[in-house]
């Protein structure tokens, strides 16, 4: 385990988009985790990437046994259908299905063979990533229920703001990216409560030190640990770094 951290640590590569350093520590650390049986997988390369990093980390994982998987993209999961129509409903999870196809490939790092239809099921959209990524389901589920609540404030707008009432005014305001106020509590935000998990805890699990997403978080900071002291306090430090800039971008945005 120290010597695949060690070469993950010595990756040189072009960060393109991919400026947070803590992100890229974790990312780290996850790789260790699956290597020790601790995660079930990786996800490398969804949301903000770099792709000369994804590419370094293929080749190092590749080195060391573990096995690898090109997919496009995880779209959305839904694990209820939104309250507004259902024609529209099914355009925009056509019209995300197209986007991710089109889109550059993700990475998948794993150690077990057996785990590859469920990581397929997980691109087709057909289950949430929380089993694959060994994310507890109620945090998992939360962040879903929250992306249909924001989707739904969204349709209200259209209707209220816009006057949309069939399918098709829907999609036309959609395909113009016409412009809502939704307010900021039907927003989803990502919940900074845990500093080495990539996960948005939900609300029951950020609140309870002894919650499943605690649990997960104390496994992956003692992992971190017992591999390298100094990888930890690179950890610490770069979270606090983070928080620090967090706090600054908030307290400018109530100034
Ligand atoms: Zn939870």
């Amino acid at each position: 385990m120290r010597s695949l951290l060690n070469d993950l640590q010595g990756l040189r590569f072009d960060r393109e988009e991919k400026t947070s350093e803590l992100e890229i520590l974790i990312d780290c650390l996850e790789v260790v985790a699956v290597a020790a049986g601790e995660k079930p997988s990786h996800l490398q390369g969804q949301g903000m990437r770099s792709r000369s990093f994804m590419q370094a980390i293929e080749r190092v994982t590749v080195a060391h046994g573990l096995n690898v998987m090109h997919t496009h993209p995880v779209p959305t999961h839904y694990h209820r259908a939104p309250s507004y129509d259902a024609d529209f409903f099914a355009w925009e999870r056509q019209r995300e299905r197209d986007a991710v196809a089109k889109e550059s490939y993700v990475l998948w790092v794993f150690r077990d063979r057996e785990l590859e239809p469920a990581i397929r099921a997980a691109v087709e959209g057909r289950t949430d990533v929380a089993h694959v990524l060994g994310y507890p389901e109620c945090c998992v589920r939360e962040n879903s229920e929250l992306g249909i609540q924001y989707s739904e404030a969204r349709v209200r707008a259209y209707q209220t703001e816009y006057g949309a009432r069939a399918t098709a005014d829907l999609i036309r305001l959609t395909t113009a990216n016409a412009r809502v106020t939704i307010s900021p509590a039907d927003r989803p935000h990502f919940r900074h409560v845990y500093s080495h998990v990539q996960f948005s805890p939900c609300r029951a699990c950020a609140e309870s030190p002894k919650s499943p997403a605690a649990e997960i978080n104390w496994a992956m900071k003692r992992l971190a640990t017992r591999l390298s002291p100094a990888f930890e306090r690179a950890i610490e430090k770069a979270a606090k770094a983070e928080a620090a800039a967090r706090e600054q971008k908030s307290r400018r945005l109530r100034a």
